[in-house]
């Protein structure tokens, strides 16, 4: 396996496309537009100049592993890649359609991965012929740094496709870590009560958005307060992620804070528009 096909060159796509590139991988990167595949290249080039900046990769290689990388709005180029990694908007609807599309048009032996933070991987692989060669491949943000990799086996996973993905995580530089296909997978089920439970400590008046955030960066060594972690996750992503976790486990303690709701409602996403828990205004 040596040729990668990477569907959606948002926050995630140009950072997957990044990591196989760099591992000596082509990449079929694919968007909607060329101005997003435009944009999505030029953050590659300014993540690898700070690699070559640091030392940590020389200029030959930054060259190198641009040039391995072809960008197009055409899915169908990505008929004779060995591996697609879908790194799309978010939505149930879209992933389905792109999956029965992908089926459609890769070579039967090619392995469909999703990055999906939340849908279920049973119900995108159901959509295909072949959901045994379907799988979840969930990268972290951002993905050139962050080393882990969650690899999520749908019910119909087979073990082959497993170890194959598991390998190829590997030999990115990833730690790629299996676990089953339920709603929030694991990363997000152990992360979101968290982050839920801080907004309920402040909506409660326990203690202030920096209080709450110093205790757990002090007490827990965490690298980032919870609150300052969800603006960077997007609270409106943190309330989708809660809503499929409340309703896929049909259990209470996952319902999402009221405050948390009332920001997004207000269109307080954290970082990405400015205010959130915190300001962040120019
Ligand atoms: P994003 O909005 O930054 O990028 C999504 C891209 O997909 C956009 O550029 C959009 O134009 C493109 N797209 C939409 N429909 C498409 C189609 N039919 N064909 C090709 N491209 C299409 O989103 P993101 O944050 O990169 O998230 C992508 C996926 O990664 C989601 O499934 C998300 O849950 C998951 N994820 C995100 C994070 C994160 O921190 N942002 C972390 C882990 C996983």
């Amino acid at each position: 396996m040596k040729t990668v096909g990477v569907v959606g060159a948002g926050t995630m796509g140009n950072g997957i496309a990044h990591v196989f590139a760099q591992s000596g991988w082509t990449v079929a990167l694919t968007d909607l537009s060329a101005p997003l595949l435009e944009k999505a290249l030029a953050t590659i080039l300014a993540n690898l100049d700070r690699l070559v900046k640091k030392g940590a990769a020389t200029a030959e290689a930054r060259d190198a592993a641009l040039a391995r990388i072809v960008t197009g709005t055409d899915l169908g180029a990505l008929a004779d890649c060995d591996l697609v990694v879908e790194a799309a908007t978010e939505r149930e609807d879209l992933k389905f359609r792109l999956f029965e599309q992908l089926d459609g048009l890769a070579h039967p032996e090619a392995i469909l991965a999703s990055n999906t933070s939340s849908i279920s991987i049973t119900s995108i692989a159901a959509r295909t012929k072949r959901p045994e060669r379907v799988i979840g491949m969930h990268f972290m943000n951002p993905v050139p740094v962050m080393q882990l990799v969650e690899v999520i086996r749908g019910q119909a996973t087979s073990d082959s496709t497993t170890v194959l993905v598991m390998d190829v995580a590997r030999e990115l530089g990833k730690t790629p870590v299996e676990v089953n296909d339920y709603p929030g997978f694991v990363a997000n089920r152990v992360l979101l009560p968290m982050i839920n439970e801080a907004v309920f400590c402040l909506m409660e008046g326990v203690a202030s958005a920096e209080s709450i955030d110093t205790v757990m960066k002090l007490g827990m060594n965490h690298p980032l307060g919870p609150l300052a972690l969800a603006d960077l996750i997007g609270l409106d992503t943190c309330l989708s992620i809660l809503e499929v976790l409340h309703e896929g486990l049909g259990d209470d303690k996952y319902r999402p804070c009221p405050l948390l709701k009332r920001m997004v409602a207000a269109g307080h996403l954290g970082r990405k528009s400015g205010r959130g828990f915190y300001s962040y205004e120019k």
